[in-house]
């Protein structure tokens, strides 16, 4: 589904990713662990396409096509849907406005009808009761007086009713209480799939408890230093980056 190959990139003249390659199959929840400034928001926003992110070199191929050849709308159309890309407030468009802008963008794009208002309505108001948001949320602007917890109920509600292709999930845990975590990884739970990918970008083993991943890779200095499986989450845990560092050397 996803295939990056020796990927440099660069950020305000100043490159972060340094030959960084990484395999998604179709199916597979991939979490990408380690240090602040190593490079995994920067991973996730060039794979959107967010403006300032610069490919100096390699190459990305997402569902056989070319995504660097692809703006940054082609790509969500395409599937790429990154969680908590737009945790900005967006006042005057309701937040029904968007997601149905959004969905109505995907649908065309893989052949299928657009929803009318009305049957939008009624899967919205299904889909925000799965995470637990109430839904006079969909009435209310974009994130507008969201609390943290409520702007992540409300993108995985997004996800949920986008089905993308490949989910990018940057710091989902960061400021969620306990039962917000819960909502979320059932969310994500829900979505997995055998034609579905995820990117699960994480500081902390917890999430992991809930989200299982099939892989688990450490980021530093912009590339990635280790692959593992799930049992690489709990070593990091016990026994932090710094051992990793030595190893690398
Ligand atoms: P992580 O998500 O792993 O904590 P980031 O990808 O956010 O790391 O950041 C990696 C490095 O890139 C940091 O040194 C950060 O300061 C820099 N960086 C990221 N985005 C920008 C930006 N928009 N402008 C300038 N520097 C940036
Ligand atoms: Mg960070
Ligand atoms: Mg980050």
């Amino acid at each position: 589904m996803l295939q990056i190959n020796k990927l440099n990139a660069q950020v305000e003249d100043k490159q972060i990713l340094h030959d960084l390659s990484l395999n998604i199959k179709a199916g597979e929840v991939h979490a990408i662990m380690g240090p602040n400034g190593s490079g995994k928001s920067t991973l996730g926003n060039v794979l959107t396409g967010r403006d300032g992110y610069e490919v100096l070199s390699g190459d990305i191929e997402f569902n056989g096509k070319n995504l660097l050849d692809m703006g940054i709308e082609e790509r969500a159309r395409e599937g790429m849907f990154l969680a908590f890309q737009y945790p900005v407030e967006i006042p005057g468009v309701s937040n029904m406005e968007f997601l149905k802008a959004a969905v109505d963008a995907r649908r065309k794009h893989q052949g299928l009808e657009e929803l009318s208002s009305f049957d939008f309505m009624k899967l919205a108001r299904e889909t925000s009761k799965q995470v637990s948001l109430d839904p006079s949320f969909l009435k209310r602007g974009v994130n507008e007086g969201f609390s943290g917890g409520e702007k992540k109920r409300n993108e995985i509600m997004q996800m949920m009713l986008l089905e993308p292709s490949l989910c990018i999930l940057d710091e989902t845990d960061s400021g969620l209480d306990i039962d917000a975590l819960q909502v979320v990884a059932t969310g994500v739970n829900a979505m997995r799939s055998s034609d579905r990918g995820f990117i699960v970008v994480t500081h902390y083993q917890r999430l992991l408890d809930y989200i299982v991943p099939d892989f688990v890779h450490v980021l530093a200095g912009g590339k990635i230093v280790k692959s593992g499986d799930k049992e690489l989450a709990r070593e990091l845990e016990a026994k932090g980056y710094g051992w990793l560092e030595s190893e690398v050397a």
